[in-house]
């Protein structure tokens, strides 16, 4: 047997054992969806959390969703009156925050190899640019006088440093993403020189963290590097995007962030400021810890088999859906996320199984090893932590099986 995460706290049965989401039983929504696999999202766990985080934070703070973690639409629009801005990292996410009712200034597009066709568009909505390269923002430029349109770009830095125990390094050396520190200066004069209208920088040091006192560490490291780049230009950002990478528990012996403290320590480092920076706007940006635990994955139990001794619950549902739950998107070692038979949620762990999926490849495991209640073809198993990285993520195509069915719960 092999440990899974723990199931996030909102999720409890009804007195028949039926596993409820927001209030519903599974197999109501199953019966609604009108087939499995489904994704079901809680908005009312998304609130929730945002209230807390609000809480948690400095008022002043402004609180960004990276909406690569869910770009569902109805999603994004449930989202949009939660927060303060949406971060995107293409013009088909670009083009959704809009349709999502985001106003143009609240958006900001980052992300490496933006195409010409991404920056006018981008210029053209009103919509900051987060330059991650000289080269993209004289194109930038260029673009911006064609159109007699001030670009709003704001200077993507590659730290020096990088989020300690983050899952997905995204700063420290060589990197595609951002412009190394001792060149953002230069690269800030070029936006004004040319036009530009400079709205700050936008650093982002790592992802997936649960290490609070890590998280801190990099946020006071870089609000320094903000103040030392201002310093040096001889201007004050107006906004920098402090990042985020506040981390979920997924696996076994995974504990939750304590995003209170993080939060004390940022009021006490905005409170604390280098004097340059005493009328820039602070935002940070999360995907996945507003939406992971309010998603879940509903899968419907195909076949069980025995091999060389060991059982097999074969599902309607796996990689091609959930590539994260199977280990394949962003992690080294291959561990269980949490998992659960959702018509015996109550019942207890009664045999050891393997839980796949219907792909021909040995990488198509929600489960592995995994103690778990007696389950039968027709039982529904839930896998939790669907809400972040989830379809989006997830090679849908490959070996041509439907596309999952997509669900909000108190929209
Ligand atoms: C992916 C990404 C995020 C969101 O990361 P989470 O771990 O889901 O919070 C935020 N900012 C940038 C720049 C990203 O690339």
């Amino acid at each position: 047997m092999k440990p899974t995460g723990p199931i996030p706290p909102y999720f409890a049965a009804d007195s028949d054992g039926m596993l409820q989401i927001g209030g519903r039983r599974a197999d109501d929504l199953v019966a609604e969806a009108g087939d499995t696999p489904l994704f079901v999202y809680d908005m009312d766990i998304v609130r929730q959390r945002a209230k807390r985080l609000r809480a948690a934070m400095p008022e002043a703070l402004a609180l960004h969703f990276a909406i690569k973690a869910n770009p569902w639409a109805p999603v994004l629009a449930a989202m949009a009156p939660l927060v303060d801005g949406f971060d995107v990292a293409s013009q088909g996410e670009m083009d959704r925050a809009l349709a999502a009712g985001m106003a143009p200034d609240a958006i900001s597009f980052a992300g490496p190899g933006k195409r010409d066709r991404e920056l006018k568009a981008a210029i053209v909505a009103g919509v900051t640019l987060n330059a991650e390269s000289e080269g993209e923002v004289s194109r930038a430029l260029a673009i911006g006088r064609d159109l007699a349109i001030a670009p709003r770009i704001a200077i993507r830095v590659n730290p020096s440093f990088d989020l300690k125990g983050s899952g997905m390094k995204m700063g420290g050396g060589a990197k595609p993403f951002g412009v190394d520190a001792d060149r953002v200066p230069a690269l800030v004069e070029a936006v004004i020189k040319g036009g530009g209208d400079w709205r700050g920088f936008h650093i982002f040091a790592g992802s997936q963290s649960l290490d609070a006192d890590a998280i801190i560490d990099a946020q006071a490291q870089t609000i320094a590097l903000a103040a030392a780049l201002a310093e040096e230009i001889g201007s004050a950002p107006r906004h920098v995007n402090i990042g985020g990478g506040l981390g979920i528990p997924y696996f076994s012996g995974d504990a939750a962030l304590d995003v209170e403290s993080i939060g004390a320590a940022l009021s006490k480092q905005l409170k604390e400021l280098p004097n340059i920076l005493n009328e820039t706007q602070f935002a940070m940006e999360l995907g996945r810890w507003f939406v992971a635990e309010a998603g879940v994955y509903l899968t419907r139990v195909v076949d069980r088999k025995i091999s060389h001794d060991q059982t097999f619950l074969v599902c309607d549902g796996g990689l091609h859906h959930q590539l994260a739950a199977s280990g394949n998107f962003g992690t080294v070692i291959r561990r269980n996320y949490p998992i659960a038979v959702a018509n015996r949620f109550l019942a207890d762990a009664s045999e050891t199984v393997s839980v796949v999926g219907p792909l021909c490849t040995p990488l198509d495991r929600l489960g592995d090893q995994v103690a778990l209640p007696h389950a039968d073809p027709g039982d529904l198993i839930a896998v939790f932590l669907a809400g972040a990285y989830g379809r989006s993520a997830s090679p849908t195509a490959f070996l041509g099986h439907p596309e999952p069915i997509e669900m909000l719960v108190n929209a």
